[in-house]
């Protein structure tokens, strides 16, 4: 018998079971360290059970089991995307478990975790979280677990939802953009830490405020009237930046920090930081010893304010994509500090929606935008043509009255391995393994089963061609609605393979394992205090 081979039970008179899936590579992200590995899965638990830092020949396990040497690609553990829309049930037009889950295996990501808001209705209580779980079921390609949020008045869900198995929860401490999911205010916020102060769990917040004393609204122009106004042409990136100063972020965050006391033990995180203005304020409370992060995002860190076209609304989201000196400032607090940095993570915020309330220039536009109206299902009748061109009266291009959001759910591999590779020959894929697997694993109490190719994970397992290259265009953009700022772009970087806890299920050269039909779990085991 082989050496690390795990006998079979005989079986006789029938095609032998061979209880193990066998992945080697030259090169593997394993406890966070490029290196050689041989990874044996248990085809039964979909776990990794052991692991070796050599490549071993097929010939030291039981004969007909599943092997492959993968070399030269590397072997990733999956992605977890902490931080993705999926919009169903309710928006499912704008996105869906179905689509939104097959662009994150796609690209290499094994988890996503949905936020509470832009479903219909939204994550907010027990009752509507049973409501996403109905939606979701039997539909997830991946692994996916859920936010809850915090809005005004559902302080005495929270508990419910952390025991149904929330991931985290988050706040808007402005507009959300959507009716449903109103912001907090600070009382709000105090309610919320009161509640949650010894759950273990994480508060999130969408950290933008405006100021008391400014001239600058943000998307509350939309509603204003002179001589509150924009400053400048509503088509022009640099009019809507304009309108979401750093100073929205950082105001919000001092607020935050000012109530971090009512919940010394509790997890704070600022989703999607963009301002680094917001960096050194953070790093203060940290060394204080209160318990604070945040992530950014893949836009943050590859688009820059100076190359955004006119009406390219495909880049508005909120906070603003900013100028390129920031994203040098993003990039520099990521690779200063392995452990104790402020960002933490980097996620996607997939926030997709129809092409039609993008409000995309003709010449930006899918060749056949959808008129449904959000929220609408594809009976209703109120989205008939002559609402649709109602819509049409919008100015195409205009960034304050466009949708907010950026889709790259599944991109995020490739383009970090593009943009860190430009700014550094030198730059290793470990670090996109912190960022965007074990800390994002980490983010929403996965860290035990997901984030790492270690013995005891799942194994959720990317082959990885770091030097191929492909063109963003709609074959690889399997979301649901083929709008992205990162189209028509080259990335550097190809997802082969994608395994799901111990099962293929997309491969670049044969797509999607159909037959197997989605295999995703809905993450919903209560987080448990990290040992
Ligand atoms: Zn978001």
């Amino acid at each position: 018998m082989a050496p690390h081979a795990t006998t079979p039970p005989p079986m006789p008179h029938s095609t032998p079971i061979h209880p193990i899936t066998v992945f080697a590579s030259s090169r593997a992200v394993v406890a966070g360290r490029l290196t050689e590995a041989t990874i044996v899965v248990s085809n039964v638990t979909g776990k990794i059970t052991s692991l070796f830092h050599s490549v071993l020949p097929p010939t030291d396990f039981p004969e007909g089991t599943s092997y492959t040497d993968y070399s030269p690609n590397i072997l990733l553990p999956g992605l977890v995307d902490a931080h993705v829309h999926l919009n169903e049930p309710g928006r499912t037009e704008w996105e869906g478990f179905w689509t939104g889950t097959r662009a994150a295996a796609f690209g290499g990501v094994t988890t996503v975790v949905d936020m509470p808001l832009n479903a219909i209705p939204p994550t907010t209580t027990v009752e509507n979280l049973k409501i996403k779980i109905e939606a979701a079921k039997g539909k997830c390609w991946v692994d996916v677990g859920f936010y809850g949020g915090v809005v005004p008045g559902n302080a005495s869900e929270l508990q419910g939802l952390v025991k149904e198995g929330v991931r985290g929860f988050k706040g808007f401490l402005i507009d959300s953009g959507v009716d449903e999911f109103p912001a907090v205010k600070p009382s709000d916020i105090e309610l919320a830490l009161k509640e949650l102060k010894d759950s273990v769990t994480t508060l999130m917040f969408h950290a933008e405020m405006i100021p008391p004393i400014t001239d600058s609204v943000g998307d509350d122009v939309q509603r204003a009237h002179p001589p509150v106004a924009p400053s400048g042409p509503l088509t022009h990136y640099s009019t809507f930046l304009d309108s979401r100063p750093p100073s929205f972020e950082t105001y919000a965050i001092a607020e935050i920090l000012s109530l971090a006391h009512l919940a010394p033990e509790l997890q704070l995180h600022i989703v999607h930081l963009s301002a680094i203005e917001a960096i050194p304020m953070l790093r203060e409370a940290r060394a204080k010893g209160i318990k604070i992060t945040a992530e950014t995002c893949f836009h943050y860190l590859t688009l820059a304010a100076e190359n955004i076209q006119t009406g390219d609304t495909r880049h508005k989201c909120c906070p603003p994509i900013r100028e390129q000196s920031n994203q040098d400032g993003l990039w520099n607090e990521l690779l200063q500090d392995l452990n104790d940095g402020v960002i933490q993570t980097v996620v996607s915020d997939h926030s997709p929606c129809t092409p039609d309330i993008k409000l995309l220039p003709a010449h930006l536009a899918p060749k056949k935008p959808s008129t449904r109206k959000p929220g609408h299902d594809k009976d209703c009748n109120s989205c008939s043509s002559s609402e649709g061109e109602e819509e049409l009266a919008e100015e195409k291009g205009d960034f304050f009255s466009a949708w907010g959001g950026i889709s790259s759910v599944g991109l995020g591999l490739p383009i970090l391995w593009t943009e860190g590779t430009r700014r550094d020959a030198n730059f290793s894929v470990e670090e996109i393994v912190r960022w965007c697997c074990k800390n994002t694993a980490k983010q929403v109490g996965l860290e035990h089963s997901k984030g790492d190719l270690g013995v005891g994970f799942d194994a959720d397992i990317v082959v990885f061609d770091e030097t191929a290259e492909f063109c963003v265009e709609p074959s690889t953009m399997l979301f649901r609605n083929k709008v992205s700022p990162y189209q028509d772009k080259t990335l550097k970087g190809v997802v082969r393979e994608t395994w799901l806890r111990g099962e293929r299920v997309f491969t670049r050269e044969e797509g999607f394992v159909e037959k197997a039909g989605p295999k995703g779990k809905l993450l919903l085991e209560p987080r448990k205090v990290v040992q």
